[in-house]
C-alpha cells in the first residue's frame, strides 16, 4: 500500500465512523420522540416509561403502554408517569390515573368523520380510552369534574396488566 491510498483508507474510515455515529445519535433521538408501540409522538404531558419483558422504552400515553399487554400477552411494569397537570416526571406507585375523561392527547388531532359529517366511533385505538396520570387525588377530581371519566390509583387499576 503506498502512501497516498493508506491516506484515501483513513479518510475514508474517519467519515465512515462519523456517519455511523450521527446515524446512532438521530435514532437515539428519535427513540424518546416517538411511542415505541404506535410510533406517535410522545406527548410531554403524557410520557410513559414501561418494560416489557425486560425491554424499557417511553410510550406516549399509559393507555398505549398497558396495551401492549393486550397485544403481547406479557406482563407490563410501568416505571414512570407524567404528571399530566404540571407535566412532572411521577412515581407509578403514588400516581392517579383519569381514564375516560374527554381529553386525549394521542387523538386529538386525529378526529375521524365519516362521509356524512358523523364522528366514526367503532375504530379500535390503543390510546383510546385514554388514561391520563395525576400526582393527587385532589387535581384528579378537579380534573373530572370538568372533563369527566373516573379517578383510580395507579397501582389498583395496573395491576391486571402486570401478569
Ligand atoms: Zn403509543
Amino acid at each position: 500500500m503506498n502512501r497516498r491510498s493508506v491516506a484515501v483508507t483513513v479518510v475514508s474510515i474517519l467519515a465512515l465512523t462519523g456517519l455511523g455515529y450521527s446515524g446512532w445519535r438521530f435514532v437515539a433521538q428519535r427513540e424518546h420522540q416517538t411511542c415505541r408501540a404506535c410510533s406517535r409522538p410522545v406527548h410531554d404531558h403524557s410520557r410513559t416509561i414501561a418494560s416489557i419483558n425486560g425491554k424499557r422504552g417511553y410510550y406516549c400515553c399509559p393507555a398505549c403502554a398497558l396495551s401492549e399487554h393486550q397485544q403481547s400477552g406479557k406482563p407490563v411494569q410501568v416505571t414512570q408517569l407524567t404528571d399530566y397537570m404540571g407535566g412532572g416526571a411521577l412515581v407509578p406507585s403514588e400516581s392517579y390515573i383519569v381514564q375516560n375523561s374527554d381529553i386525549n392527547p394521542c387523538t386529538r388531532h386525529e378526529a375521524v368523520i365519516t362521509p356524512d359529517k358523523q364522528p366514526a366511533h367503532a375504530h379500535f385505538d390503543r390510546c383510546s380510552p385514554s388514561i391520563l396520570a395525576f400526582g393527587d387525588m385532589k387535581t384528579a377530581r378537579v380534573f373530572v369534574a370538568e372533563h369527566g371519566g373516573q379517578v383510580d390509583r395507579f397501582s389498583d387499576f395496573a395491576s391486571a396488566f402486570q401478569r
